[in-house]
Formats: structure tokens, sequence, C-alpha cells
């Protein structure tokens, strides 16, 4: 079917050349000087009204169709942000920028936002495109960045959604594991919150060979590791997901000092906010307790990052339906299971009804250019696969249509 897909859309072709440029040239973080301006240019050439500048290098594209007053206003995002790696998949099209890379497949995003416009803007000016509303076309940097301080935090901050009021936000991620072109969705919660916490440990230093006189922060961040394991298993739910990773520890300078610094960072994921809340609360009596048992003090000090995302069912129920009537039955996943990644979308969510879904990337690994079975996004070796363009446009241009049509979320 998705051969198929590729061979009968004329602007597949386009779309694998936009996505290619993209991904040879990639950008990082907020600034996308090159992807923000190409985005720019080619929505204003197909008559978009086109703002700039939110969230340094944001774009944002708005059409109205039949009479915007009596339909809904849609927003549809797209993140067009590169990761910090080096390239190692070997593809002629490879990134030119030694330590940039599109691993996480934004490159696709882009271009898939880019093709459901040109899609949309073609359909209404051969009078194919029936219904009444207005698209919002949020192409966003920095949704890598991770912490406080994101491309969609930054966008929103800086007015998006008094400028653009929609009504409903829809994002999508191709799926490293999942088939090529089949869709899964998740009314509720769908992704992990994802937070930073340190733990700073103050006891005494002393000589190795007199262990009394020293408050020793080595041993009470020891302690404290184990006893922050039992956090997940003790303190929550089992039927609750949620997960505390210990990923650096640091104390001490030479063999024969006992430390009086120690220092812990752990990553604290959770798919509810009252369970982040829960394992925060109980660190902070952990750790406390724990530097007290040892003679030290503890300091908390907590970057709350991305929260988790979730999917207003009503919302979530337009955009399965969309995928069904497309693609049939057979490739839509209705109840995919939740993922412990997260997401900046999540902050869309907070302020709009909203979805964000998975659209299958199918083989994504290759090394010499040559595939190499699935890979995870993130990794050297990743691609997004050229073959799900075709239908991430038709899926953005159906939805809006049929959102138009039934006047559904306004
Ligand atoms: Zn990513
Ligand atoms: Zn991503």
């Amino acid at each position: 079917m998705n051969d198929k897909h590729y061979q009968e859309r004329p602007d597949a072709e386009l779309m694998r050349q936009w996505r290619h440029e993209l991904h040879q040239n990639p950008e990082i973080g907020f600034e996308l000087p090159r992807t923000s301006a190409m985005v720019a240019k080619l929505l204003e050439g197909w008559g978009y009204e086109v703002t700039k500048g939110l969230a340094e290098t944001g774009v944002v594209g708005r059409m109205s169709f039949g009479d915007p007053a009596k339909g809904p206003v849609i927003g549809m995002r797209a993140d067009m942000d590169a990761l910090p790696i080096t390239e190692a998949t070997g593809l002629p099209y490879a990134s030119t920028t030694p330590g940039a890379m599109h691993a996480c497949g934004h490159d696709g995003h882009t271009a898939m936002l880019l093709g459901g416009a040109e899609l949309m803007a073609r359909r209404a000016a051969a009078g194919e495109l029936v219904g009444n509303g207005t698209v919002v076309l949020i192409f966003q940097p920095a949704e890598e960045v991770g912490g406080s301080d994101s491309g969609a935090q930054r966008m929103i901050k800086e007015g998006l959604f008094e400028k653009f009021p929609c009504d409903a936000v829809f994002g999508i991620h191709n799926g490293p594991t999942e088939e090529e072109g089949h869709m899964h969705f998740r009314p509720g919660a769908f992704m992990c919150s994802s937070d930073t916490v340190t733990l700073r440990f103050k006891g005494s230093a002393s000589h190795g060979a007199t262990p009394h006189l020293a408050r020793d922060a080595a041993l009470a961040m020891s302690a404290t590791v184990l006893a922050l394991h039992s956090i997940v298993s003790r303190n929550l739910n089992p039927l609750d997901t949620g997960i505390l990773s210990i990923g650096k520890l640091s104390s001490g300078t030479v063999f024969n000092v006992i430390p009086g610094e120690a220092e812990l960072v752990l990553a604290v994921r959770a798919l509810r906010p009252e369970v982040a809340a829960r394992i925060h609360e109980r660190i902070a009596e952990v750790t406390h307790a724990q530097a007290a048992a040892y003679g030290c003090t503890a300091e908390i000090e907590t970057d709350y990052g991305y929260p988790s995302v979730f999917n207003d069912p009503a919302v979530t129920n337009l955009a399965i339906a969309t995928a069904r009537r497309l693609f049939g039955e057979e490739v839509v996943e209705p109840e995919a299971e939740p993922v412990t990644a997260s997401e900046d979308f999540a902050f869309y969510g907070l302020s709009r009804p909203s979805a964000f879904f998975i659209l299958g990337n199918g083989v994504s690994g290759h090394r010499d250019g040559k595939p190499i079975g699935h890979v995870s996004v993130h990794n050297p070796h990743y691609d997004f696969n050229d073959k799900i363009l075709p239908l991430g446009a038709e899926y953005w241009a159906g939805l809006a249509e049929d959102a138009f049509q039934q006047g559904a979320l306004k």
C-alpha cells in the first residue's frame, strides 16, 4: 500500500528533495536560520500568511478555508531541530556538518507538514477542499534541548496561542520500531515527563587514616543510592509508571582523603503528574534522612523539564477516524502502549486540547548507505523513511478536511 501511495503522488519526489536538503544541512537548538528560511519561503509561495521569529527561528503558517468563522482553528506542529550527533549512515545525503545530525527524524516531520501545506493549498485552489476552518502550521525549533526552555515553551510564552488561538493541536512523531505507514494512537496519558534532580551532600573531609574525624559524604551518597531505588518499588502503585535513574555519581579526589562532598544527578520520569510528584516527595525524604544518618547534610535542586504528554480523548478520536478513513483499519492501532520517552509537545497540551501520535518509520538503520534493520532514534545510523512522507502529507490534509467538514473541535 505504501509503495502505491509513494508512486501515485506527484509531490512525493518533491518532499523527498526537501527532506534530503534538510537532512544534509542539520541545525541544532534555537539556531535554525537555514531551515526556517526554507520553510517560510515555501509556505509563502503557496499563499500562507507567514509569521517568523517566534522562539527565534520558529515559523507559523496560517490559511483559512471556506467561511473560517464557522469552522475550527486546527494547529499542526512539526519540530525542525537536529541533534549534536555525528552521522554514520553513509547515505549520499548524509549530514555535511560534523557533530550535527537529523537522528530523530525531525527533517521528515518538517517535510511532511510542508507536503500537507502544499496539498491543502492546492486542493483549496482546485475547489477540492470543502468545509470551513483555519489551519495553523507550527514549525518549532529546539525540541531536543530538554529542560525548562525548549521551543514549544518559548513559542507559547511569546504569544503563539494569543496570535493563533487554536481549538486543538496535533503532532506526529515517526516511530522507529513501528511498521512502515502504521499509525499508533493512545487517548489519555501517552508519554512520560522528564525532570533532572541534583543531590549535593556535605560532610567534612579528613585524612583516610582518621575516619573518626570525618563526616563521609561519599558514604552518605552511597547509602542514598540504594535507598532511592526503594522509591519506585515500594512507594508507587505497581500499576503506575514511574522511573528513577541515577546517571551520575561523583565524589572524592585521591585514595587517602575521605571526601567531605559528593553529588548525585538523577532522571525522574512518570506517565502521570501525580506519580512524578510522589517520586519527588520521596526523594526529599529519603535523601535528607540518609544524609542525617551519616552526619551529613544534603541540598536538592530540581529542574522540571517536559511534563507528560496527555492526549485529549475527543481530539485523539478525530485523529484516529482520519487515519482509518485514509489508510484503513488494519494499519491503525487505537490503543498503543504508552512511551517512556518525553516530548516538548506536552506543553501545547497544557494550553490546548491536543493529540500526539506515531507514524511508523519501518526499517530505519543504515550503515555504508545500506539498510541494517531497526535502530532507535538518536542513533548515528538512524534515518527517516522517505516512503512515509506522502502518507504524512495526505494525513495532515485529510485531518483538516475531516475537522472542517464535521465542524468538529470548535
Ligand atoms: Zn529526539
Ligand atoms: Zn523527536
